[in-house]
């Protein structure tokens, strides 16, 4: 296929890591790859695209994929997850981290037994994990630079299996193509996708079709809502109502762009009780028309990207706290 202007000028950004990475990749004959513990489209997205892609490219070698299944992800859209014994990580291995920055995220910790560790990612970090990162705060997905790396790799080949995960990753972290993130490089990674012969349509309706029983929790969120008052929409879902709409923490967060096109709302966010926390209660995914939400959520202990981040509190006593710092940035 001939590539885009843009993926070949991404291409000759990342020659050196690139090189080094098909190096590394060639070298190990048991890959592991990693993503982000609570996946959304786009962790899952690019870690199975890219576990396929390496099984079609490299049958002989052993390539695997561990983290935490999603509630409704797995099995619908991703295979469940594989549960990789102690014993696996004791003889040499690669690990290949996507989509995740901090090391405390990294949804299995045993990637520090891996003799090469690689990392392909759009998040900020504080934390250097692998020698040789292939790192775009810039980038609308992880998918995105994943991708890139895999159609500038001469004589590998794309397949339409890999492209449909990927394509998921690219759509689930853009907002289907909506969010500022988004560039010519991303829809030239599109491209490149879709001429793999995948269908975007039943793509679409397989990531975003709707059960009857979703539109209660819709009606809950509608009936439920708040407004401070420079436009920071929320709404909490405490355990006792998931409970009752029977559904997750993660399914509860799944309503939050129903604000992002109201006018006069500059930010919104989901509020969900964690049944089962460790050293945190409540969840929250933030979003923004504009701004930069993302130093609020890493003061509230968590990060992400300009337009979506995740953030926690303890309980709903920081409610306030929580939305009058995100309020102030609208004053
Ligand atoms: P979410 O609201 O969970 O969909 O997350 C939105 C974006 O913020 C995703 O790119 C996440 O990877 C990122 N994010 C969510 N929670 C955290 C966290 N605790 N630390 C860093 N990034 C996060």
């Amino acid at each position: 296929m001939k590539l885009d202007q843009s993926v070949k000028d991404y291409g000759e950004k990342f020659k050196k890591e690139y090189s080094l990475l098909r190096r590394a990749i060639r070298r190990y004959d048991r890959i592991v790859v990693y993503r982000h513990s609570k996946p959304d489209y786009d962790a899952m997205g690019t870690q199975m695209g890219l576990v396929t892609f390496l099984k079609d490219n490299f049958p002989n070698k052993e390539i695997h994929f561990v983290g935490d299944n999603h509630v409704t992800f797995t099995p619908r859209l991703f295979p469940v997850t594989e549960k990789l014994p102690d014993s696996f990580f004791a003889d040499p291995f690669m690990a290949i981290v996507v989509d995740v920055g901090d090391t405390d995220r990294i949804a299995d910790p045993r990637f520090q037994k891996a003799k090469y560790v690689a990392k392909m990612d759009h998040h900020p970090c504080k934390e250097q994990i692998a020698r040789h990162p292939i790192v775009d705060l810039g980038a609308a997905a992880a998918s995105e630079i994943v991708v890139d790396f895999c159609l500038n790799w001469k004589g590998a080949s794309l397949s339409k299996e890999a492209a449909r995960y990927f394509y998921i990753g690219l759509v689930g972290d853009s907002g289907r193509f909506m969010y500022s993130s988004t560039t010519a490089h991303t829809f030239a990674i599109a491209q490149g996708l879709i001429a793999t012969g995948i269908s975007i349509s039943d793509i679409y309706l397989e990531m975003y079709e709707k059960k009857i029983d979703d539109l209660k929790v819709t009606a809950y969120v509608l009936n439920h809502f708040a407004v401070s008052p420079h436009g920071v929409a929320y709404y909490c879902l405490p355990a006792k109502v998931q409970e009752e709409l029977k559904i997750t923490s993660e399914q509860g967060k799944t309503n939050v762009n129903l604000f992002s096109n109201i006018a006069g709302i500059n930010a919104w966010c989901s509020i969900t009780e964690d049944p089962n926390p460790k050293d945190w209660c409540w969840r929250v995914s933030i979003r923004s028309k504009k701004a930069d939400i993302s130093p609020i959520a890493f003061k509230w202990g968590g990060g992400g990207h300009a337009q979506a981040s995740g953030a926690r509190i303890k309980d709903l006593t920081e409610l306030d706290a929580f939305i009058k710092d995100l309020d102030d940035m609208f004053a």
